[in-house]
C-alpha cells in the first residue's frame, strides 16, 4: 500500500458525513439521487468521482453499514456498457432503475456451446423493418427467472460464424424487456438444492432496433466492457461473491466457539487460509494504489478473482473440517442460504471458479497480459 487515506477534516468527506446526518436512513432512491450508488460514474449518473473520492464515499456508507460494492448485474455489467455505448435516450431509459436498484437484470451471454469461448455463440437476430427476431438459447442466465432487463449478445451476421478468429465480428448487443413473447426461462437446480440460474429460450422474440446498444455488428466490443467490469466487480471482497459468509467469520468461529485448533493438520490448514486472506486483502489495497495513481488495474482484477475464489473455498472447506462429522450429518435437507450458511456456502463455492470467466481463463488472462507470455493458439 502506498497511500494515505484522506484526513478526516477532507472537505469530501465532511460533505458526506453532512449528507449522510441529514439521511440518516438512506433509501436506494436518496442514495441514487446524491450521487453516491455509482459515485465514479459521470453527471448525471455519478459524480465523476476519481478513485479517492470514490473511497471516501465508501468508507463514509460503511460507518452506517451500507456497502456500496455489491455486486449486481445491473450495477455492475450493464450499466456501465450503457454508459460507454449506449445513446443519451437509452441511458435514461434504463440507468434510473438500475442506479435505484427498482429492476433487476440478467446477463444472456453464455450458450451451450458457447462459455470460454463466447464468440462461438450461434443465437441469431435477424431484421425485420424496425424489430430484430431473435430464436436460440442462452444458458446460465443468472436471475433471468426475476429480471425485468437482460443484456443479450446475439448473432447478426450468420457468416461471420465461418470466420475462425474473426467470428466476433457479426455480434451485436442488445438490452431485452423480459416480459416479451416468446421467452421461455427454465429453472437450472443446483447442487445446492437452489436455483441461482436458468436456461433461457427465445423463439421469435420481437426486440425493437432502438434496444441495440452501439451499431450493428460490434457488439463485441460492447460485451468486452460488460466482462470487463463483471472481472472487476467479482474479484471486489471476493469471497462467495458476498453472498456468503467471510473469512473474518470464520476465524470468529473459531475464536468464539472453539477458542483453538488442537489438531496439528486443522491448525496448518487454518494458517494457510489465514494466510490467503491477508494476501487478498494487501492484493486489493496494491490495486487501490493503482487506481488512486491513475493506473487502470484492469487484468489485475484477474488475480484477485483468482484468489479469492479459490479462498472461498478453501474457508468453507476448513468450516467443515472443523465441525468434523456434524457438517456430514446434521445438513442433509438445510440447502438454503438462510438454513446453514456454511453449508450452502460450502456447496455455492464450487460455482465461483467458473462463474464470470474459468479459473483457467483468468490464468491465460495472467499470462498473456501480466506476463507478457505468448497467447495460446487459437
Ligand atoms: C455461478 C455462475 C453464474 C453464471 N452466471 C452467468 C450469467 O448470468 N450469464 C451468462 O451468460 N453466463 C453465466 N455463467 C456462465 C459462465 O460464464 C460460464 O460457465 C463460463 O464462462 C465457462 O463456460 P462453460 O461453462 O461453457 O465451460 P467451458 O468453456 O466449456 O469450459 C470447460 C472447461 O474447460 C476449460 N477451458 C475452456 N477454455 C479454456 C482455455 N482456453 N484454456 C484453458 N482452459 C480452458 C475451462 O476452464 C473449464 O474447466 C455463470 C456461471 C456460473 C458458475
Amino acid at each position: 500500500m502506498d497511500f494515505d487515506l484522506p484526513p478526516d477534516d477532507d472537505p469530501r468527506r465532511l460533505a458526506v458525513r453532512d449528507w449522510i446526518a441529514n439521511h440518516p436512513d438512506p433509501t436506494p432512491t436518496d442514495l441514487a439521487r446524491a450521487g453516491y450508488t455509482a459515485p465514479h460514474w459521470p453527471a448525471p449518473w455519478g459524480l465523476d468521482a476519481d478513485p479517492e473520492h470514490q473511497l471516501i464515499i465508501d468508507q463514509e456508507l460503511a460507518s452506517i453499514g451500507i456497502d456500496n460494492v455489491g455486486v449486481s448485474i445491473g450495477l455492475g455489467w450493464a450499466g456501465p456498457t450503457i454508459l460507454t455505448g449506449g445513446t443519451t435516450a437509452q441511458q435514461q431509459r434504463w440507468l434510473p432503475g438500475i442506479l435505484d436498484g427498482s429492476e433487476q437484470w440478467t446477463q444472456l451471454f453464455s450458450e451451450p456451446d458457447a462459455g470460454s469461448d463466447l464468440a462461438s455463440l450461434r443465437i441469431s437476430a435477424v431484421r425485420d423493418g424496425d424489430e430484430y427476431v431473435i430464436n436460440g438459447q442462452k444458458i446460465w442466465s443468472t436471475w433471468a427467472d426475476q429480471s425485468q432487463w437482460g443484456i443479450l449478445i446475439a448473432r447478426t451476421d450468420p457468416s461471420s460464424l465461418e470466420e475462425g478468429d474473426r467470428r466476433q465480428r457479426g455480434i451485436s448487443y442488445f438490452v431485452v424487456d423480459m416480459d416479451t413473447p416468446g421467452i421461455e426461462v427454465r429453472p437450472i437446480i443446483e447442487m445446492t438444492g437452489g436455483n441461482h440460474f436458468n436456461e433461457t429460450w427465445f423463439t421469435d422474440v420481437r426486440v425493437p432496433v432502438d434496444c441495440r446498444i452501439g451499431p450493428e455488428n460490434e457488439g463485441w466490443r460492447l460485451a468486452k466492457v460488460t466482462l470487463g467490469n463483471e472481472r472487476l466487480s467479482l474479484s471486489h471482497g471476493g469471497v462467495i461473491w458476498g453472498m456468503g459468509p467471510v473469512s473474518d467469520d470464520l476465524f470468529a468461529f473459531v475464536k468464539d466457539e472453539l477458542g483453538s485448533i488442537d489438531d496439528p493438520v486443522l491448525r496448518q490448514k487454518a494458517a494457510r487460509v489465514y494466510t490467503e486472506k491477508r494476501l487478498i486483502e494487501l492484493f486489493g489495497l496494491r490495486m487501490m494504489t493503482m487506481a488512486l495513481g491513475g493506473n487502470d488495474p484492469g487484468p489485475f482484477a484477474s488475480i484477485r478473482k483468482t484468489l479469492a475464489d479459490e479462498h472461498g473455498q478453501s474457508i468453507t472447506t476448513l468450516m467443515k473440517d472443523l465441525r468434523g462429522a456434524h457438517a456430514m450429518l446434521g445438513e442433509q435437507n438445510e440447502h438454503t442460504e438462510e438454513d446453514d450458511v456454511w453449508h450452502w456456502s460450502y456447496l455455492f463455492s464450487r460455482a465461483l471458479t467458473i462463474g464470470g470467466g474459468t479459473s483457467e481463463v483468468q490464468r491465460n488472462i495472467i499470462g498473456e497480459r501480466l506476463l507478457g507470455l505468448p497467447k495460446e493458439p487459437g
